[in-house]
């Protein structure tokens, strides 16, 4: 049952730690509707899980062990997104179900608090929003974000947080606190700066102009905060012109870095994406199934261009130059890099 991790906990009636019953949490916690405009449509599913820190599994190349989850499913929707898939494991679809059905660990925060403070935990760095977006619109509602990073802090365990949403500037004073006893960085996602694009793409989330200004708040306040361009999007945002302006722009927000990443396309996502290219740029299906062909990568070659066109510029607009950053722990190790492209969701 895929629901296994995110079982009751013996607290509410699972008795021997597993919940206690193969009915699945979607049936057992509790459905909300809100008749808000922005929530309209949508139902959230709240669940009591029993863990919360989460372990990359070992064959994995994140650079990073562990995660913190508060969410599945995003009500960001963006088309391409990597998660999708995910949503069927819990025997949703991955398409509108993914958007609109979202699961909340209500109890995150207190998972969170306790997990860190068991005997066995290392301290190690935790990463958030590599699955779906910790701040995304529910969070706004449920606020989970605020006793998760309370935790992180008074235990000063270090933590990185990748974002397309505006909301993690409410939190800004939660993060200079945990700045001053950990290693804390943020990354805001921004594929492209075309605003045409970001409306029919990613039609939940802040526009990349916002996304941007949060950058360069959180720069501001002292949290270091870098650039993913993710996705590049093939035939439609991977233009000389269109790179350029992504990174200048970054540049201008005072991203510590700037990195891209080329769409793919793996199976959730790729349905999804393809159904969208069909109705909204059907001259670019044959040029997809020849860059694709029937994998989720684009070819090799055409991704190193990508990274190194953008890494050029980024040398061009100085970014990081004037690396702003955490100050109270410049003498600690660097936190760790990226996620690798293919492990991540939020792009
Ligand atoms: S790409 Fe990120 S922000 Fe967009 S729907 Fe997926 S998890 Fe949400």
């Amino acid at each position: 049952m895929r629901w296994d991790h995110l079982r009751l906990s013996e607290d509410d009636g699972g008795g021997d730690g597993t919940g206690g019953a193969a009915v699945p949490l979607i049936e057992r916690g509790v459905a909300r509707t809100f008749d808000t405009p922005e929530f309209r449509g949508m139902t959230f599913y709240e669940v009591r899980a029993r863990s919360v820190v989460n372990a990359v599994p070992k064959a994995s190349r994140m650079p990073f062990r562990w995660t913190i989850n508060p969410y599945r499913g995003c009500t960001h929707a963006c088309v391409y997104c990597f998660a999708r898939k995910t949503h069927e494991y819990l025997e949703m679809d991955a398409g509108a179900d993914f958007d609109s059905r979202i699961v909340v660990k209500v109890n995150a925060a207190e998972r969170v608090r306790a997990e860190l403070a068991a005997p066995r935990w290392r301290g190690e760095h935790i990463a958030m929003g590599t699955n779906v977006d910790c701040y995304q619109r529910a969070e706004g509602r449920y606020r989970l974000m605020p006793g998760i990073l309370a935790a992180l802090r008074d235990a000063a365990n270090p933590f990185s947080i990748l974002t397309k949403g505006s909301l993690i500037l409410r939190d800004l004073p939660l993060l200079q606190e945990a700045a001053e006893r950990t290693r804390v960085s943020a990354a805001v996602s921004v594929g492209s700066v075309d605003a045409g694009l970001w409306r029919l793409v990613e039609p939940g989330t802040p526009s990349p102009r916002k996304r941007l200004e949060v950058c360069a708040r959180l720069n501001e306040a002292g949290i270091g905060c870098s650039v993913l361009m993710g996705p590049v999007i093939p035939y439609l945002s991977d233009s000389p012109a269109q790179l350029e302006a992504a990174v200048r722009q970054a540049a201008e927000a005072g991203a510590t870095s700037v990195s891209a990443i080329t769409l793919h396309l793996r199976p959730g996502a790729r349905e999804w994406f393809m159904a969208w290219l069909r109705e909204h740029h059907p001259r670019l299906v044959v040029p997809y199934a020849r860059l694709y062909g029937s994998g989720a990568y684009a070819p090799q070659e055409y991704q190193r261009r990508i990274s190194a066109r953008v890494r050029d510029l980024a040398d061009r607009y100085g970014v990081g130059a004037g690396r702003r950053g955490p100050s109270a722990h410049r003498r600690l190790p660097a936190p760790p890099a990226a996620p690798a492209a293919e492990q991540l969701s939020l792009l």
